[in-house]
């Protein structure tokens, strides 16, 4: 028997919490549950866990707190929990380090598919992976990118988009992420130039651009890849 998956959630609403401990539990993961920033901050260096689910809303530290100051010595997974209002803090935290966010309320499915994509991301990928997920296959070493068995030419700037997106399939990127990440930290965060790349991308790789399968758009937040075929 493997050992098992040992989760931290970070949560001070009673019943969320419990929801999310007793969908945990029912999937073979072991957890621990707190209610506050600095229980959150020494458990994770005590306990050392897999994966963190962080609220943000906190009775004493804020989210983004708890979030910056595990990030100064630790990369676990942290899958930040938000409520509908906080829609800027949830695009901070990613930028701040966070894996992924929920928004809540959530259902089961998609807090174990969060869960199994934040753990994948932490183990690393060797460098010449080819990428594939449902037909789409981007070989990175090779700059080669086939959909359905036929080529598709992208230029320069859409490759290093795509490569970007495809080697963290699963997890959302936000805008000023990709920007950064393709014209450097000095580049506008203008999300113009981003925008008109991305929907090249779409045009060339998803048969019908308006309802994609391959790119989703999180929207105010940025795009997330579908995940890989061979996935857990
Ligand atoms: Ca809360």
């Amino acid at each position: 028997m493997s050992t098992k998956i040992n989760v931290l959630v970070v949560e001070d609403e009673k019943n969320i919490g419990n929801f999310i401990s007793t969908t945990l539990k029912n999937n073979h993961y072991k957890v621990i549950e707190c209610q506050t920033g600095s229980e959150a901050l020494s458990i994770t260096s005590s306990h050392c866990p897999d994966v963190i689910l962080l609220d943000l809303g906190l009775p004493d530290l804020d989210g983004l707190t708890v979030l910056k100051s595990i990030r100064n010595w630790s990369s676990v997974p942290i899958i930040i929990i938000s409520a509908r209002t906080q829609e800027h803090e949830k695009v901070e935290a990613l930028d701040l380090g966070a894996d992924d966010y929920i928004t809540k309320p959530f259902g089961t499915s998609e807090l174990l598919a969060r869960i199994r994509t934040a753990l994948r991301h932490s183990t690393k990928r060797s460098p010449n992976h080819i990428f594939t997920a449902k037909g789409l296959v981007i070989d990175f070493d090779g700059r080669l990118i086939h959909v359905m068995d036929k080529e598709v030419h992208l230029t320069q700037i859409e490759f290093k988009l795509i490569s970007l997106l495809a080697q963290n399939a699963g997890k959302v990127l936000t805008y000023d992420f990709m920007i950064t990440s393709i014209w450097g930290p000095y580049a506008d965060k203008n999300n113009q130039i981003l925008r008109v790349n991305m929907a090249n991308i779409r045009r060339k790789i998803e048969q019908n651009p308006g309802d994609p399968k391959y790119i989703f758009t999180e929207v105010g937040v940025g795009y997330r890849m579908i995940e890989e075929d061979s996935s857990l």
